[in-house]
């Protein structure tokens, strides 16, 4: 029987990152979803990035991932969001044409190498002495292996809720997946519910745009993937309107009959993406709730109402949209509804995603709790490199809270679990200046390189920018100028007889490089991504500096290397709730212990030192 190096199971955004990195490592992969039409599918809101998000889609460009080039060639509204703010906290953020970014993913993934995908549902898995064997489809089918990533999002034991209404799906129009969840129980993981839900879909031919506010794409579309030189897809423009209190009321009237608030849902709900309902009753005070009107597609009238998803009734759903300025004549095409689904603790994860219970088994995106494509796609990529290289053995492929907004998720999602479904946000990272959504080519391609999981072509690319940076730094340290060799060409600044280099100049606020031509003209060679990062670092400077500090003290910590195996009831001082906790999460390093809710200074010091008596 054919063996395989890696199987993934499921073609959501995580399962095809998984399956892409995968076989980018060199090792023959095969991807098993329900259906080959829905490879890619987004299962909610057609767009991709924002703030957080944008900045995980940046790094698994970084790595060679497809999410980023996929959006380009698919993006209808691309906006930089933040724009007025510092360069840590803008996020990338495009609408797509859903169709367009399907079409878009199955094509990269077809071109990938290494890689066969099929249609089948995974029921079981067989387990043999601790480690995964094979996987059984609902064919009786069995496909060897020692590898598999289970990407399953919202589809086990799915329960879709549309006002009183129940049925079993993975999301509208997909059927759920019991045997695996049966099989994972069976394996005792700690599994939860979570909810998620999506607003109805309108039909935009009944829409009166002339009473709303018109939202614009950015004028110079700025692409997700380093790899592409200019958007090309057309670009549109989006609508704003408001719910009302006439609105409100319908809601409020038939609160009884909302699938969250009769109690029929058991599962928490995204805090920071809560249902109208929700919304209503947790901000009474509120008046309105801004909604953006979303085009679906460049050829479809659907659209996708952004702020209102609901698991009201369809007669409550039809007479609330229409109290909406724009939409008192609109026709719903398809209700909204909530979904409940199973997931699994994530401290059930070690650092590479593989779960501690079952060697060569790896979990990535919504089955571990998280929300979004982008989220998903982050897990999908590591969970996707470490698999793969694990089969020769290789180091793990880590990234921690200072490389990369990836590491930041993985982490906070092995050592501290999820109450909720967790959604990335700039304010998790602690080290912001550092990792800019600008620069994720910079503190990641490098060790995509090492880990060999980039293409030629990516590789390339990345060598010559990295050149053209260090040809550009050099060229600003070494180019400089008296203020009053400046003033001839119209720059003020301090006459105070000092010679500034150009980074020195950059860093003044109201000089760009351009401004600088005039006395270098060699400066018109420096293309503008490589403009943009000497800014930064210019501007920067001593922030970044402060930080880098900040970060050694953090990996210093990071270097002290917890064993799996290391017993922790048999260290004095630890209480028996927190001695309970450190052998569930097994942290992988002090500073990941010391991350764990209710770990105590006194605790880690405690760990310390029976760590080092035992190395003597
Ligand atoms: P999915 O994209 O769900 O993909 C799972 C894949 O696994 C599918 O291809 C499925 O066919 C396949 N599969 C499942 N079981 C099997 C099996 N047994 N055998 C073979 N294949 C299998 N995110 C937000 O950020 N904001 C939101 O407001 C939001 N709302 C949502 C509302 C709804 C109704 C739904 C369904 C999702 C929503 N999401 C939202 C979540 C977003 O869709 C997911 O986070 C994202 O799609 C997760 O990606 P994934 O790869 O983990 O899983």
């Amino acid at each position: 029987m054919e063996k395989w190096d890696v199987i993934i199971i499921g073609a959501g955004h995580a399962g095809c990152e998984a399956a892409a990195a995968s076989a980018r490592v060199g090792v023959k992969t095969l991807l098993l979803t329900h259906r080959l039409d829905t490879i890619g599918e987004m299962s909610c809101n057609p767009a991709i990035g924002g703030l957080g998000k944008g900045h995980l889609v940046r790094e698994i460009d970084a790595l060679d991932g497809i999410m980023a080039r996929a959006i380009d060639m698919s993006g209808i509204q691309f906006r930089m969001l933040n724009l007025s703010k510092g360069p840590a906290v803008r996020g990338p953020r495009s609408q797509a044409d859903r169709k367009l970014y399907k079409q878009a993913i199955q094509h990269l993934l077809s071109e990938q190498d290494n890689l066969t995908i099929k249609a089948a549902a995974v029921e079981d898995m067989q387990i043999d002495n601790g480690e995964i064997s094979a996987i059984i489809t609902a064919d009786g089918s069995i496909y060897k292996t020692n590898k598999v990533i289970l990407t399953t999002g919202t589809f086990l034991r799915g329960l879709i809720h549309l006002g009183e209404k129940r049925s079993p799906a993975g999301r509208v129009g997909d059927d759920a997946s019991y045997g695996l969840a049966k099989t994972l129980s069976k394996l005792n993981f700690n599994l939860g519910r979570l909810k998620t839900g999506t607003p109805p879909r309108l039909d935009g031919n009944t829409i009166d745009y002339s009473k709303l506010e018109e939202q614009f794409s950015d004028s110079n579309p700025i692409p997700f993937s380093y790899m592409t030189d200019k958007i090309t897809v057309p670009q549109i423009s989006c609508h704003i309107t408001f719910t009302n209190e006439i609105g409100h009321k319908i809601i409020s009237d038939n609160l009884h009959r909302s699938a969250v608030y009769s109690g029929q849902i058991e599962g928490t709900g995204p805090r920071y993406c809560p249902s109208i309902e929700d919304k209503i009753v947790k901000f009474a005070d509120k008046t309105q709730h801004q909604i953006f009107l979303e085009p679906e597609g460049l050829d479809n009238t659907t659209v996708y109402p952004n702020g209102i998803s609901t698991s009201m009734p369809e007669d409550v759903q039809a007479s609330f949209v229409k109290t909406i300025v724009g939409l008192e004549n609109v026709k719903i095409l398809q209700p909204g509804y909530a979904i409940e689904y199973d997931y699994i603790d994530p401290r059930e994860l070690n650092i590479c995603l593989e779960t501690k219970k079952v060697k060569g088994l790896y979990f990535a995106g919504q089955i571990n709790g998280t929300t979004g494509y982008e989220e998903a796609a982050a897990q999908g990529l590591m969970a996707g490199i470490n698999a793969a290289i694990s089969i020769d053995n290789k180091d793990k492929f880590i990234l921690d809270r200072a490389d990369a907004y990836i590491g930041v998720l993985i982490d906070d999602l092995i050592t501290r679990g999820i109450d909720e479904p967790y959604r990335m946000f700039t304010s998790r990272a602690e080290y912001r200046l550092r990792l800019r959504s600008d620069n994720a080519d910079q503190r990641l391609t490098p060790l995509g390189l090492r880990v060999g999981c980039l293409s030629q072509k990516r590789m390339k690319a990345w060598q010559n920018k990295e050149e053209a940076l260090i040809a550009a730094r050099k060229m600003a340290r070494q180019l400089t100028a008296t203020p009053n060799e400046l003033k001839k060409y119209g720059l003020k600044i301090n006459q105070d007889g000092v010679k500034r280099d150009i980074l020195d100049l950059l860093s003044l606020v109201n000089i760009n490089l351009k401004d600088l031509y005039g006395l270098w003209p060699e400066l018109k060679s420096i293309k503008p991504d490589i403009e943009e990062q000497l800014k930064i670092d210019a501007s920067y400077k001593g922030y970044i500096e402060r930080q880098d500090n900040d970060i050694k003290a953090f990996r210093r910590d990071e270097k002290l290397y917890l064993a799996d195996n290391l017993d922790y009831s048999l260290i004095g001082g630890l209480s028996k709730e927190m001695k309970q906790k450190l052998l569930q999460i097994k942290p992988a390093t002090l500073g990941a212990a010391s991350r764990i809710s209710g770990v105590t200074p006194a605790a880690l010091v405690a760990i310390l030192r029976f760590v080092k008596r035992r190395k003597k």
